[in-house]
């Protein structure tokens, strides 16, 4: 059946984007049709209704407001789906030029999907939005990643078995795989990390056409200058330019150069590990709770999402370390100065990602006058550090603040203050810049008071006092008045002046040759206004986008600055100490914290948090302390406050603590017994001992190792053997450094037996058969496990109490578990009443009685005895 042009339009632009809803322009509207329609009006939750027919059937249809398309389009991304934004490519004017019955032509100029957003609206300002592609090329694999809305490109090769981990630090917003083996082997990963992947063609990951892609973009014959890449890298790069052309229709936004890395470049830390020490999210899944939301002090976006990055991954590059530290040192002894910086900082705008904008053609001359804000504050921000005498970083930081005088001073002079949001409205170009604008502004403005003095003139004219000029987009200026003054004025003398043009029920409107003229100039001179401010915006635009590289730098160096500040006020308010971090196997924290719960505890009720220290120097002592202790003594908070501060002391931060020393570590695990995963649908207990067997298998002279009740999720006896056996291991094989909390009191004998472990334990305090925590860790083996006192606090019955209390001390007067279980009459707990008793006269007697013995009439007799015992 036949259909109208603008389906058959609409059709074959759908069919070439069969994975994306398509947003197709219609006027002021983008409209989505058949089952894009359904889902997205379910999705939006907008009226479905219909438009026209296909082969006899209704087509269902919605539609959106453009200028409210931004929102709608985050709730479309957030829900999963990809959009192809359809636009119109010209006006329905030329349109018809072509021919009468020619629909307008359109387009998609962009594929939205969730890793390629650059609104500001779209994107959450303090976090990374990374799109990352995964290739692999015969044996070899590589990542590649970047974000295109602040141009940061990366690239490193990995193993195979690496892509979990790496996926699990850079968190990313999309990511891509070459469709087939590849895209169904890393698919499970993604849905359980909730990564959206988007499968592409093999063509996009070929190495070779790859190659001249990154060429191509850099504008460079060879990639030699940016490093030597393996196969697979490039082919990661190289899908990822492509799948940007993809999206962006042709329109490339601005990568800086590629930075390779490498996997020892950083701490490797597992998903599980950073899952359970909730660097950057906690087991929640959000932001509030982490460690991240607890040391953020940064005031700019770039800042923010260098702090994230730095905590995902912290350094095992001993210059890097030190030099950030250096200057982390520097900020907190130069207070002042930082707290000045700061207050520059946070006047600051995202420099980065107002370029990616202006790059993308995205932007408006809000994104000029970004860059033209942060470059002032960068000028000010460099003034201020440059009298003092400044550690490597952060001198490298302030250089690169510098050397655009001529873009600020062009930027000065040519912009507003503040300058609206869309180039198509002008008004953003500062009067005294260009003189045509200039004329055509006067021009246009002049036209206006000229016809405000018309008004003036054409009342007393016609003696019409009430006479009004007015404007519409319909009429354009006319002459308006009451439908009575009508007769007058279309009768002469007044006719021959006043052209009537419209009559509505109570006006009548009219123009003269006179206000026609004006009008057209006052059209034409705002025309051309609008016309120049457009070149000037484009040629502002440009000459902002040559420096593109050099600005990237200085956003760099903002962040850098911004972060380092942070780190220091942070220090400084929370009374954090410089870690010393150096190339031994020490591992010595001096009166350790827990930022995250100590920050909860003064929440909550003001509690004080107990420092505590913790030694496991591999070369003086021993290198593995094994923790007993009740529950709620505090175990986990102290095994995890140390992987913390480990975090921070490689990632260059100050720590919570009196004193540290790290010797350098390469690899962070840490693994709680039988948490529940009932997601991936294993055992807890299979979870439990697979994340141990990484570990056993992965752990080396470097690692820090943290386990948590490991065993916890079996039968006793076998948790006990495994937990012995992986101590053991973790001692003699793997010989890390290792906090190894247990409820298995019988292990702290292997520390007799094992040079390197040691006993510690979370001293409690009894009193009144109450138990009290002191969250003090002091070496030595727990006396007992104080577990019935816990279950007391936490408000189990009275009755279950007393009674465990009961079976308890049968324990441990040696009675094995299974003579106990025997001799416990059912319900024994529930009627502690009945139990007591059982010492009376009445049940002796029975005892001396046999049943199957008693003739009738000796039972009579055996129930009045009983009877008189009462
Ligand atoms: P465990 O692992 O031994 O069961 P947790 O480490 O979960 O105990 O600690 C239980 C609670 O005790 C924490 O939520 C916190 O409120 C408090 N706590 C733990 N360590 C300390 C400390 N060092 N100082 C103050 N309070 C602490």
């Amino acid at each position: 059946m036949a259909v109208t042009p603008m389906m058959a339009q609409y059709l074959e632009i759908k069919a070439a984007h069969p994975d994306a809803l398509l947003f197709y322009r219609m006027g002021d509207f983008y409209e989505m049709f058949f089952d894009d329609a359904v889902n997205a009006a379910e999705a939006l939750d907008i009226a479905l209704t219909k438009r026209g027919k296909l082969n006899g059937e209704d087509i269902p249809m919605c539609g959106v407001p453009v200028h409210a398309a931004e929102g709608y389009l985050l709730s479309l991304i957030r829900k999963g789906f990809r959009v192809a934004v359809g636009e119109q490519l010209e006006s329905p004017a030329e349109a018809k030029k072509r021919g009468s019955k020619s629909v307008v032509k359109r387009d998609v100029v962009r594929l939205v999907t969730p890793g390629t957003l650059t609104e500001d609206s779209l994107l959450e300002a303090r976090r990374h939005n990374f799109l990352v592609a995964y290739s692999e090329v015969r044996d070899q694999a590589a990542l590649a990643w970047a974000d295109i809305s602040t141009g940061a490109f990366h690239v490193m090769p990995l193993t195979a078995v690496r892509l979990s981990p790496e996926l699990a630090r850079l968190a990313p917003s999309e990511l891509i795989v070459s469709e087939g083996a590849s895209f169904e082997t890393t698919r499970p990963l993604a849905d359980e990390y909730r990564i959206p992947i988007t499968p592409l063609g093999k063509a996009s990951f070929d190495s070779s056409s790859a190659e001249r892609r990154v060429c191509n973009l850099f504008n460079v014959s060879a990639l030699d200058g940016f490093g030597t890449f393996s196969r697979a890298e490039i082919s990661a790069m190289g899908a990822l330019i492509d799948y940007l052309e993809i999206t962006q229709k042709g329109k490339l936004p601005l990568l800086q150069p590629p930075v390779q890395e490498a996997e020892d470049r950083v701490v490797q830390i597992d998903a599980a590990t950073r899952r359970n020490l909730e660097l950057t999210r906690s087991l929640s899944g959000g932001r509030t709770g982490s460690l991240l939301a607890v040391v953020d002090r940064t005031v700019t976006p770039g800042g923010a999402r260098l702090l994230e990055q730095r905590l995902s991954s912290p350094s095992r590059n001993m210059d890097v370390i030190q030099s950030r530290l250096a200057a982390v040192d520097f900020a907190v002894d130069q207070s002042p100065l930082s707290q000045r910086l700061t207050e520059a900082l946070r006047k600051t705008p995202d420099l980065d990602r107002a370029l990616s904008r202006l790059a993308l053609d995205r932007g408006g001359p809000r994104d000029l006058a970004a860059i033209r804000n942060a470059l002032t504050q960068a000028e000010i921000i460099a003034n201020l550090c440059t009298p003092h005498e400044l550690p490597q970083l952060t001198a490298n930081a302030v250089s690169s603040l510098l050397g655009f005088d001529e873009l600020l001073a062009l930027l000065d002079t040519a912009l507003i203050a503040e300058p609206p949001l869309l180039a198509r409205d002008g008004g953003f170009i500062a009067s005294g810049y260009e003189p045509e604008l200039d004329e055509a502004r006067t021009l246009r403005d002049e036209g206006r008071s000229v016809i405000a003095g018309f008004q003036q003139k054409y009342a007393e004219q016609t003696g019409i006092t009430s006479l009004k000029i007015k404007h519409n987009n319909v009429l354009g200026y006319f002459i308006e008045t009451t439908a009575t003054h009508a007769d007058k004025m279309m009768s002469p003398p007044l006719s021959e002046t006043f052209i009537h043009r419209q009559t509505t029920a109570n006006q009548v409107r009219f123009t003269t040759v006179e206000l026609s003229e004006i009008e057209t100039r006052i059209l034409n001179a705002g025309n051309l206004a609008l016309e120049i401010e457009k070149r000037l915006y484009t040629g502002l635009s440009e000459a902002i986008l040559i420096q593109a590289a050099g600005l990237n730098q200085t956003a760099r160096g903002l962040a850098e600055l911004d972060l380092v500040s942070a780190l220091a006020d942070l220090a400084i308010a929370e009374n954090w100490s410089r870690p010393k971090v150096d190339n031994s196997r020490t591992f010595d924290i001096c009166g350790g914290r827990h930022p995250v719960v100590e920050h909860a505890l003064r929440q909550q009720n003001g509690a004080p948090f107990v420092a505590n220290d913790c030694d496991l120097s591999a070369e003086t002592g021993a290198a593995v302390w094994l923790l007993t202790g009740p529950n709620m003594a505090g175990k986990s908070t102290f095994l995890r406050q140390n992987a913390l501060i480990a975090v921070l002391a490689q990632m260059g931060s100050y720590v919570p603590a009196e004193r540290a020393h790290i010797g350098l570590i390469s690899q962070l695990f840490s693994r709680v017994g039988a948490s529940d995963d009932l997601a991936r649908g294993r055992s807890t207990f299979m979870v439990e001992m697979v994340e141990t067997a990484a570990i056993l298998n992965q752990a080396d002279a470097r690692a820090l190792v943290i386990l948590d009740e490991i065993g916890r999720g079996t039968a006793t006896y076998d948790g006990l053997s495994i937990a012995w056996a992986t101590l053991e291991h973790l001692h003699e094989t793997n010989q890390s450094r290792a906090l190894f909390a247990t409820h298995y009191h019988e292990l702290t004998q292997l520390a007799t037996k094992l040079q390197g472990v040691e006993n510690a334990t979370v001293s409690v305090k009894e009193w009144e058969g109450e138990v009290i925590f002191l969250h003090e860790i002091k070496k030595g083996a727990a006396d007992r496990s104080y577990g019935v006192q816990v279950a007391q606090l936490a408000g189990l019955p009275a009755s279950v109490v007393a009674r465990a209390r009961d079976v308890l001390d049968m324990l441990e007067n040696g009675a094995t578990p299974k003579i106990q279980i025997d001799d416990l009459p059912l319900f024994a707990a529930v009627a502690p009443t009945q139990v007591k008793t059982a010492t009376s006269a009445s049940d002796t007697l029975l005892d001396t009685i046999n049943p199957d013995e008693l003739s009738p009439r000796d039972a009579l007799e055996m129930l009045y005895k009983l009877k008189d015992l009462k």
